[in-house]
């Protein structure tokens, strides 16, 4: 997918790195979006500019490591499927109610209750401000139709497909918004999507061709680890760029599927595992990487850790990218070595 990054005008280098999104609050913004009720609004009591010196300090802190595409760190999020419910029109309320992710647990889930609709630009203006600190290129993110879906509960669509159907509409037009506002690398987070593995070919792929349909970006969707085996090789069938997975935290066991079915996007390869206080060394980073060139040409490969750092504290968020990025560098240069010896230079 070079070649479609080159045409957007992105020069990445070989084994691009980056992060999945969130990054850890600092105490002083926790403890004012404790203490502060802002149901829908943005500015009360100072929260907004303690968000944006978080996220200037995060932007800092990405550069400093050298991280290649850089995220807003999501300072202003409290949880990823309320935050656009919220935004968009059609949700009201919220109940508790299980969500299955990384384990069962429950969880404050939002209500449709009308129809869906994107009312104005969510993540447009944080994504402007952010790509305002840095010249390296920062993602554009949003939670997926099927997510969403998943993760609310529904009364007013008479069936999954059509809710989830009625989310990438919206959706589409914050993708069109991001885009427009000069974002080229947009991650479409959907980590529910092997919730019901016959929902994939049902409608979760057409949900994802209408969030992407003539935008032109290049899109990048997570996926924490699931039930891959049961939506392999079908998830390719996903219309996007470039599959961003957990592999870490599940023993790199996903490279298994990929020698019998190559894979044929490109990779965001976990190399960190983000529910782990251990910092992994600069040599395990490497051999994980080494493990996923087994089954994946260099061209094919970015790095990154497994899933979003807000658990992490912020020491052991940074040491974990300090870690990865220093294994990405030796890894690139030992590649070179062996792509000038090839040609012979
Ligand atoms: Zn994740």
């Amino acid at each position: 997918m070079h070649e479609k990054l080159k045409k957007l005008g992105l020069d990445l280098p070989l084994l691009p790195t980056t992060t999945v999104g969130s990054f850890p609050k600092p105490q002083e913004l926790i403890d004012a979006r404790r203490t502060i009720r802002r149901p829908f609004l943005t500015d009360i009591g100072g929260l907004e500019s303690l968000e944006k010196k978080a996220t200037q300090d995060w932007v800092n802190t990405q550069e400093g490591i050298g991280l290649d595409i850089l995220v807003d760190g999501e300072m202003y999020r409290g949880d990823m499927v309320a935050y656009f419910a919220k935004r968009l029109n059609g949700f009201k309320g919220t109940r508790s109610g299980l969500v299955r992710s990384y384990g069962n647990r429950y969880y404050r889930k939002p209500i449709i209750t009308g129809e869906v609709q994107w009312k104005g630009p969510i993540t447009v203006n944080w994504w402007k401000f952010t790509q305002g600190l840095t010249r390296k290129p920062v993602k554009g993110i949003v939670t997926g139709p099927y997510t969403m879906m998943d993760w609310s509960f529904n009364e007013y669509y008479p069936s999954r497909r059509e809710a989830c159907l009625a989310l990438a509409k919206a959706l589409h037009e914050e993708v069109k918004a991001l885009a427009k506002a000069g974002a080229k690398i947009i991650q479409v987070d959907e980590p529910a999507i092997s919730a019901r593995p016959e929902e994939l070919p049902e409608f979760a792929i057409e949900a994802m061709q209408m969030v992407t349909r003539g935008v032109d970006a290049y899109f990048i969707s997570h996926i924490c680890y699931g039930a891959f085996e049961f939506i392999y090789p079908g998830m390719l069938e996903l219309p996007v760029d470039n599959f961003d997975l957990e592999m870490s935290n599940s023993e790199l066991d996903l490279i298994e599927l990929f020698r019998e079915h190559p894979f044929s996007k490109d990779l965001s390869f976990g190399v960190v595992d983000v529910h782990s206080h251990i910092v992994e060394s600069v040599e395990l980073v490497k051999q994980r990487i080494q493990r996923a060139l087994e089954v994946l040409k260099p061209e094919q490969l970015w790095i990154d850790p497994d899933c979003g750092l807000k658990t992490r504290t912020r020491e052991e968020t940074v040491n974990k990218l300090k870690a990865m990025v220093r294994a990405t560098q030796d890894t690139r240069a030992h590649l070179g070595g062996e792509s000038s010896r090839r040609t012979g230079r």
